[in-house]
């Protein structure tokens, strides 16, 4: 039967080599089983007819009973339309035709009773209809359809060419006569018992054909499951496979380098959250198996100091270690606060980035290949071939969505080799533990589909005495009140951020606002009493090194910049951020550029600057920022604004191609889906029983004609 279900979509009676053509360009539909996996976006009630008094003004589509009173030809700058007055007991309206006015006027009957369905206009004190489907009223009253009629998803080219909702469906029900309506049942009996689910072949119908509302509901539920189900699976399996054929390295020990860092270095007592994440870490180190995991952490929630005894526990095994941060600043700040720590414990650690002289590059190459540099901090420079450890044992990536999976995987190529038999000529490179890290929080849900092949920690809880930024919204003609309150922050001894968008495509415009920007502010705060650094993207590293150090030091003020100082910045005593043109940028980057503040004991403030005129999506980003400071509940938002697509980025978005579910609707489905999936795994690691026959072949099957899961390495 399921061989059938791949006969190319040109053999169903009705669909012949144009209409086939089309729905192949048009809806990537090549077989019966991609038509049948057409899901309708949507069901009209067709149940309910409107009187023309009764038409509203909001484009919905309506079913209307009357008779055609007379046509009319009006012609307009390219050809003409054809336009019927159209009459029921209430009023009138018109129905309006661009093309085959010929066929149509020679084939629809004045004064006869028609029911008519489409979506409404209203214009000059009229409604009309544009193309509407027609049916006479006495077809339609014996015409057996269901309530609930379904939209297909379509295209403007399928409907110029004919290929209407009508028409696909017709295509549809004649696709289940051919079948007969049997399909392979494609879940396990035990499965379908639990959760109490209906038939793969009864979903299948009611999703096309539905009988009422509690049977679509169902059919939708169950095709929803599955389909996440499926996609659990394979991430799980994935991550079992994994682990149990990717061997790591491993620390068998905590020692003297942790402990001692523990007992008598720690700067601050560790929230629950990072002992936690600690222990989850500890956990996989000394587990024989490769550690991949994610962890994510609010801004400010303390990542570092967990990532740095992270390394201490590679040190206190024999091995190396490297922390890689997106942007030289960032490098440099970790590398500094490191070195500190570094110090007290006698460790050797060094900075790398783009900008590194020549022999120190030679000097840290020489070191980490003969073992005698512990840490190395860096940017993308790390990634260079010729960077070679001599045992990397673990690799930490901050700010991790910053970075593409190339450069987790060409990091996972830095482990170390070994011959590990006799036979094989070519060293094997264990691969380092990977911990990456990131702020940017990822809705649970979407985590573990995107995810799914990493474990996940979160840092929940921000170190104690920390206090709510206050976030205002304020408008460019308010800046006088705003610079005389960032006067007062400066008179207690504060510092502030001034951040201007710096966006690519308009980079010139963009430079020249914060280069204004920055002369109007040293008009307002000028020198000597105010000192204020600049930062931004054209300038030399060197230089945006020493102005930043300037505003780390405490020497100046004020930092003007853009957003390169989004990503990890640390500045404890500056407790303002001032987003300028905060319209411009989108929730998780204005979420980040807040993050600068409230790092301290001091009561922060953020205030974003916009001009009057704001999109609705502005506004709600706006109002999301001024509501809240829960990165969580900002992520949730903004995957709602922009859709999980433009969120993880293009490579990882292939997971979220969803049929039928919806990764932000159906969050419970998902994780119900996810605990089913374990549990199959779990008593059954091969699919081989029995029982689990279905589920097995489904996943072979899906394995084999829509392979999205490539994964590095
Ligand atoms: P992020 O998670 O954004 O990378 P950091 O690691 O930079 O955060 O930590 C933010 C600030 O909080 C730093 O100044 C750090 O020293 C401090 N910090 C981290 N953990 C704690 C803690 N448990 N108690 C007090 N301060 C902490
Ligand atoms: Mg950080």
């Amino acid at each position: 039967m399921n061989t059938h279900l791949q006969t190319p979509i040109d053999y169903l009676k009705g669909v012949g080599p144009n209409r086939a053509d089309l729905l192949r360009k048009e809806l990537g539909i090549h077989t019966y089983q991609d038509l049948i996996n057409l899901f309708p976006n949507r069901y009209l009630d067709r149940t309910k007819y409107f009187k023309i008094n009764e038409l509203q003004q909001n484009n919905a589509e309506v079913q209307v009973i009357g008779k055609l009173v007379k046509f009319e030809e009006i012609a307009q700058k390219r050809g003409k339309r054809l336009v019927a007055t159209f009459q029921d007991d209430t009023g009138t309206m018109e129905l309006v035709w661009f093309r085959g006015q010929k066929w149509i006027r020679d084939s629809l009957k004045l004064q006869t009773p028609y029911v008519i369905f489409g979506k409404t206009n209203f214009y000059s004190g009229k409604f009309s209809m544009p193309h509407p489907e027609m049916e006479l009223l006495a077809e339609h009253e014996s015409s057996l359809r269901s309530a609930m009629q379904p939209i297909y998803p379509s295209t403007e080219k399928l409907n110029n060419k004919g290929i209407t909702n009508r028409v696909v469906n017709k295509i549809m029900q004649q696709l289940f006569v051919e079948t007969k309506g049997r399909f392979v049942e494609t879940l396990s009996p035990e499965l379908l018992e639990s959760q109490k689910l209906i038939s793969k072949s009864e979903a299948l119908f009611n999703i096309h054909f539905p009988k009422n509302q509690d049977l679509l509901a169902r059919a939708q539920y169950r095709l929803k499951f599955e389909e996440l189900f499926y996609i659990q699976l394979q991430l799980i399996l994935k991550n079992l496979i994994h682990k149990s054929k990717i061997k790591g390295l491993p620390f068998e020990k905590v020692g003297s380098y942790f402990n001692s860092f523990y007992n008598t270095h720690l700067p601050f007592e560790l929230t629950n959250a990072q002992k936690r994440v600690l222990k989850e870490i500890r956990q996989d180190l000394g587990s024989h198996a490769q550690m991949n995991r994610l962890l994510q952490g609010d801004v400010g929630s303390g990542k570092t100091i967990v990532a740095f005894m992270s390394m201490l526990m590679a040190l206190d095994n024999g091995f190396q270690a490297c922390l890689m941060a997106p942007t030289e600043i960032l490098s440099v700040q970790h590398y500094n606060g490191l070195l500190e720590w570094c110090n007290k414990l006698n460790i050797s650690i060094k900075l790398l980035t783009g900008s590194s002289k020549t022999s120190s590059r030679r000097e840290i190459h020489k070191s980490l290949e003969n073992g005698e540099l512990q840490i190395l901090i860096g940017t993308h420079a790390l990634l260079e071939d010729k960077v070679k450890f001599q045992n990397l044992g673990l690799a930490i990536i901050d700010e991790q969505h910053r970075f593409g999976v190339e450069q987790r995987s060409k990091l996972w190529h830095k482990g170390p080799r070994k011959i590990d038999n006799e036979n094989s000529t070519k060293p094997a490179i264990i691969p380092p533990h990977i911990l990456v890290m990131t702020a940017t929080p990822i809705p649970r849900t979407l985590a573990m589909s995107i995810y799914g092949d990493l474990d996940i920690s979160v840092i929940d809880e921000l170190p104690p005495g920390r206090q709510a930024i206050k976030t205002v919204h304020r408008y460019d003609k308010n800046r006088l009140d705003v610079f005389r309150f960032i006067r007062d922050e400066i008179e207690i001894g504060r510092q502030v951020y001034i951040v201007y968008p710096l966006i690519q495509e308009s980079e010139k415009m963009d430079y020249k606002d914060l280069m204004d920007g920055y002369e109007s502010i040293s008009r307002d705060f000028p020198q000597p009493k105010y000192q204020i650094s600049i930062v931004h993207g054209q300038m030399k590293a060197a230089d945006k090194d020493f102005e930043m150090q300037r505003f780390i030091k405490g020497e100046t003020q004020i930092m003007v910049a853009t957003t390169v100082i989004e990503v990890g910045v640390n500045v404890p005593n500056a407790s303002v951020m001032i987003i300028e043109s905060a319209e411009r940028f989108g929730l998780s980057q204005l979420h980040q550029l807040r993050g600068r503040v409230g790092r301290g004991a001091e009561q922060s403030y953020c205030i974003l600057m916009t001009s009057h005129k704001l999109s609705s999506d502005s506004k709600t980003r706006l109002e999301t920022m001024t509501r809240t400071n829960d990165g969580f509940d900002i992520a949730e938002v903004d995957l709602k604004l922009r859709g999980p697509g433009d969120i993880m980025g293009k490579q990882q978005s292939g997971v979220l191609n969803l049929r039928i579910a919806d990764i932000i609707k159906d969050g419970d489905i998902l994780k119900t889906a996810r605990y089913y999936a374990k549990q199959v795994l779990n008593s059954d690691p091969n699919l081989s029983k029995p029982n689990n026959k279905a589920i097995l072949f489904t996943y072979q099957q899906m394995s084999k004609y829509k392979n999205i899961w490539n994964y590095i390495s």
